[in-house]
C-alpha cells in the first residue's frame, strides 16, 4: 500500500505567485455593490476614498483570472507559509471511516487564523501607495491582531474598533495587538458621530460588528490619509484568501488525490471563499463533480435562514450596499462564542454560488460544535478556533455517511485557525454552562424589516 504522509508541505518554490479570481469563472457574476445614497452601482471613484486604489481595482475587476502577488507580499508569506495540509489520521480512526479526511491548517501564525493572508495583502498595498495610516474593526479579535501583525511587519499606525463585549471577555487580543503597535478603541465609542449615536441610543451595549465597521470607515475617510480595511466579505479579500486553495490543489497534485467533498466554516465567507476557490473553478468548468458545503452557526444563519438581497454591510449604512445572504444589518446575534461567524451577510460570491446551487450550507448549535472541537483536539493534538470547529462538525457528518454507506470519498475541509484564546469558551463547555441560544423566525423577520428598498 502506498503510504501517505501525515502532513503535506510545498516548498518555497512551489508556492502559489498569484492569485486566483474565482469571479472570472463564475458563468453567473456576484451582483455590483450599490451606492449608498444614489443606488447606483459602485465606481471606483465611490471607493477610492475608503480603499487604497489596487485593493479597489481588486474589488471591481471580475474579469481577470490571475494577479500576481507581489515579492513583499511572498516574502512575508514564507514566514509563515505553506500551511501544511494534514491527513487526519487520528479522525479517521476515531471515527471508523473509510473517507480520507484531509484538512488545510491556517493556525501557524501568532494571530492564530487565515486572515493574516489578506492582512499581509492590504497593508502592503495601502502602504505602496503611501496611504498614511490604517483604520479597521474587529469582533472576536482576530482580524485586529492578524491586521496588527502586518501592519507591525510593514510599518503602518493602526487603529482598531473592537467591538465591547470582545474588549471586555478577550484581554488577551488586546495585549497582542498592542504588542504589535496597534492602537485599540472599544466600540461603540465617543470617537465617532455613528458611535456617540449608538451610546445615547443603547446605554451599555455590548456593541457589534456592524457598528463597529461604521465607527472605522468614518474615522477612516474624516482623518488625513487613512482608509479603511475590512477582514472578510469583500470580493477583494476572498481573492488573497485563495492562496489557501491554491496550495491546497498543488498538495493534492503531489499525491495524486483530489477531494469529492469540501467543508468550510463561513461567517464573512473569506476562509471558505479562499479554499474553495480553484476547486469551484473546476467544479463550474464542469471538470469536477465536488460536493461543497458551508457550515454556520444556528445563532447567526445567514445562507440557512436570511434573504438574498441588497442590504448593508454596516449598521450605520456608510458602506456601499452589498447583494448577498442577509439576516438585516441590525441583527444582533446571542453571544456565541464563535465570534468570527457572527456577521450579518456573506460574501457576495459565495452567496451567488450558493444561490446558484453550486454550493449547500448547514447549520449546527455551539454546543455539538464544541463537542466536535474536542473529539478533534483529543485526536488530532490542535485546539481548534470555535469558527473552525464549525467546518470539523460538518466533516465528522460526512465521514460518518461515509461509514454508514461505505464510501472512500476524499473530503478536504478548512481548518481556519486555532482556539488558543478561546479558553473561557472551552471551559463554559465543559462546565455545562454553554447554551445554545437560536433566533426565532420572529426575531429574524423583526430584523429583515429594515432591508433597505431597492
Ligand atoms: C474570522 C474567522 C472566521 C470567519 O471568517 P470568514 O471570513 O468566514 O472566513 C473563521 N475562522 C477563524 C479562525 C476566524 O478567525
Amino acid at each position: 500500500m502506498k503510504t501517505i504522509p501525515h502532513k503535506i508541505y510545498l516548498s518555497e518554490n512551489e508556492m502559489p505567485r498569484q492569485y486566483y479570481n474565482l469571479r472570472a469563472d463564475m458563468p453567473k457574476k456576484p451582483a455590483p455593490m450599490l451606492h449608498p445614497k444614489t443606488l447606483k452601482p459602485v465606481v471606483a471613484a465611490d471607493l477610492t476614498p475608503v480603499f487604497c486604489k489596487e485593493l479597489v481595482r481588486q474589488e471591481l475587476d471580475d474579469t481577470t483570472r490571475y494577479f500576481n502577488i507581489p515579492r513583499e507580499i511572498r516574502d512575508f508569506y514564507k514566514i509563515f507559509r505553506p500551511s501544511p495540509l494534514i491527513r487526519a489520521y487520528g479522525l479517521e480512526n476515531e471515527l471508523n471511516t473509510p473517507a480520507k479526511i484531509y484538512y488545510k491548517f491556517e493556525g501557524n501564525n501568532t494571530s492564530g487564523s487565515h486572515k493574516l493572508n489578506s492582512a499581509a495583502a492590504q497593508v502592503y498595498y495601502a502602504r505602496a501607495e503611501g496611504v498614511a495610516a490604517l483604520t479597521t474593526e474587529t469582533g472576536a479579535g482576530q482580524w485586529g491582531t492578524a491586521l496588527a501583525e502586518a501592519c507591525a511587519h510593514f510599518g503602518m499606525p493602526l487603529t482598531v474598533y473592537m467591538v465591547q463585549g470582545s474588549y471586555e471577555q478577550k484581554p488577551f487580543r488586546k495585549t497582542i495587538m498592542r504588542t504589535f503597535g496597534a492602537e485599540i478603541i472599544a466600540s461603540p465609542s465617543n470617537t465617532t458621530n455613528i458611535g456617540r449615536e449608538m451610546l445615547k441610543k443603547f446605554p451599555g451595549t455590548s456593541g457589534s460588528l456592524g457598528c463597529a465597521i461604521s465607527e472605522a470607515v468614518e474615522k477612516a475617510v474624516s482623518s488625513e490619509n487613512t482608509r479603511y480595511v475590512l477582514g472578510s466579505v469583500l470580493n477583494q479579500v476572498l481573492l488573497h484568501q485563495s492562496i489557501i486553495g491554491l496550495e491546497a490543489e498543488a498538495a493534492f497534485n503531489k499525491i495524486g488525490d483530489y477531494p469529492d467533498v469540501i467543508v468550510g466554516c463561513a461567517g464573512g465567507g473569506s476562509n471558505l471563499g479562499g479554499l474553495i476557490a480553484p476547486f469551484m473553478r473546476d467544479k463550474l468548468l464542469g471538470r469536477k463533480d465536488i460536493d461543497i458545503v458551508a457550515v454556520e452557526p444556528k445563532s447567526c444563519p445567514s445562507l440557512t435562514r436570511g434573504q438574498f438581497t441588497y442590504d448593508f454591510c454596516d449598521t450605520g449604512h456608510l458602506t456601499p450596499l452589498a447583494k448577498m445572504y442577509t439576516l438585516g444589518s441590525e441583527f444582533i446575534p446571542a453571544r456565541d462564542h464563535a465570534g468570527g461567524l457572527r456577521y450579518h451577510g456573506m460574501s457576495p460570491i459565495v452567496s451567488q454560488l450558493y444561490a446558484d446551487g453550486q454550493l449547500r450550507a448547514e447549520a449546527y448549535k455551539q454546543t455539538e460544535v464544541f463537542e466536535a472541537a474536542t473529539l478533534f483536539a483529543r485526536v488530532e493534538q490542535i485546539l481548534p478556533a470555535p469558527e473552525s470547529a464549525h467546518a470539523i462538525k460538518g466533516a465528522i457528518e460526512i465521514a460518518k455517511k461515509c461509514r454508514d454507506n461505505n464510501q472512500s470519498k476524499t473530503i478536504l475541509f478548512g481548518l481556519s485557525g486555532t482556539g488558543n484564546f478561546d479558553l473561557s469558551a472551552y471551559e463554559q463547555f465543559q462546565n455545562g454552562k454553554m447554551v445554545d441560544i437560536i433566533p426565532t423566525d420572529a426575531d429574524i423577520a423583526r430584523s429583515l424589516k429594515t432591508l433597505p428598498k431597492v
